[in-house]
């Protein structure tokens, strides 16, 4: 694990050595962010030398861990152009194994989980998050134990137990799949890769950022539409803006970053529009986008950072709304999207009416999964 200089924590700063498994900041409970030496890099690492290599999310493998990578072709998904708004692109993550985006960030946990020699992984998950652990664990010849709320899409349940996962179902919400997981864990000898309280998944997630600058000929979109439940999605994209400028790849600009969570489940947007700092734990939180379902987020204050700091916004938008425009953007995008998906086309729509975000700006919408994993979401 030559290439990583340190593990950072985002609350205290300290400098945490990659040669064990970690989780959180010993000191202060902090989300750990990896580190690599981008000044040393930098004469050897340019933008030319992408153009050789396999469209996967590995082709970044200088700014990813130095392991073996367990990999099922995830990442460099298509930026289709808006057929309805003409300066909306989108990006379709509903095209990575497993369905969803969920697997960037799962390829580099059971990359390093492998490296690690751990045996045994575990995971609280709302749905795709859970196919994805799943199948790379499969993948790496390691055992995963999974716990979801009970009414999590049927998609999801089958195929983590088509990869012969050990699943639970709990009748309670992610966060009660969350503390059963921390409750057992060391008795078990799990290791924990919940959103967050491993350093690795955002590294994998963060590839996003890399390919809308690289598919945009590193010129970064002014606006992207986010669907956030966890929101490392949001996070490592950032930290891939920030990346890119100290590799000399980008300048300064960044895209206004919006946030879009559904009504029944808006901790970040409640917490935006009211000035805070933190979000506080949204009260019983309910929605047809599982993804979205995730009342309380660990990494809430750094969300809230960006979101401010990009002069972004925050938007909900209600379950009803969701499934009419999958249907609106089937019939006229030719994609059967995730309701996470279609929420932000739904935001986009708002933004636009708003005037938040100018007909002529170019923007990013994010479709997160593949609306086949929601076949019961949408039949009703
Ligand atoms: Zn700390």
């Amino acid at each position: 694990m030559s290439r990583i200089a340190y593990l950072e924590c985002t609350k205290c700063g300290a400098h945490l050595s990659p040669d064990q498994p970690r989780t959180i900041c010993p000191n202060d409970g902090g989300v750990l962010y990896v580190r690599y030496d981008l000044e040393n890099l930098k004469p050897h690492f340019n933008r030319a030398a992408l153009a050789a290599r396999p469209a996967t999310m590995w082709r970044y493998a200088e700014v990813l861990p130095d392991a073996p990578p367990v990999s099922l072709g995830e990442g460099f998904t298509p930026m289709l152009p808006s057929r309805e708004f003409p300066h909306a692109f989108i990006k379709d993550e509903g095209l990575n194994p497993t369905g969803s985006f969920k697997a960037r960030g799962m390829s580099v946990a059971v990359t390093m989980a492998k490296a690690y020699g751990l045996k045994k992984l575990a995971a609280p998950s709302a749905g795709n998050a859970a196919s994805a652990l799943v199948a790379y664990a499969a993948a790496a010849g390691l055992e995963a134990y999974i716990f979801m709320p009970k009414d999590v899409p049927l998609a999801n349940r089958v195929e983590c137990e088509s990869y012969g996962a050990h699943v639970t179902l709990v009748d309670g919400l992610i966060s009660d799949c969350a503390r059963m997981v921390a409750e057992r864990k060391e008795k078990e000898g799990w290791f924990d890769v919940s959103t967050l309280k491993e350093p690795f998944r955002v590294e994998g997630k963060k590839t996003m950022g890399y390919e809308v600058a690289e598919q945009f000929d590193w010129k970064l979109p002014q606006g992207i539409i986010y669907p956030t439940g966890g929101g490392v999605g949001l996070l490592g994209m950032w930290k891939a803006f920030d990346e890119m400028e100290a590799l000399g790849w980008i300048g300064s600009v960044r895209p206004r970053m919006f946030s879009v969570q559904a009504s029944g489940c808006a901790p970040i947007v409640r917490a935006f529009e009211a000035g805070e700092t933190t979000a506080a734990e949204f009260p019983d939180a309910h929605t047809c986008a599982s993804g979205l379902r995730v009342p309380k987020a660990v990494g809430d204050f750094l969300m809230l950072k960006i979101l401010r700091e990009s002069k972004g916004g925050a938007v909900t938008v209600d379950d009803e709304e969701m499934i009419r425009v999958t249907r609106e953007v089937g019939s006229t995008e030719g994609l059967f999207i995730a309701p996470e998906g279609a929420a932000c086309f739904a935001a986009l729509r708002k933004l636009l009416a708003a005037g938040k975000i100018a007909p002529e700006e170019r923007v990013v919408i994010f479709n997160t999964g593949s609306g086949i994993k929601y076949l019961d979401c949408y039949e009703q």
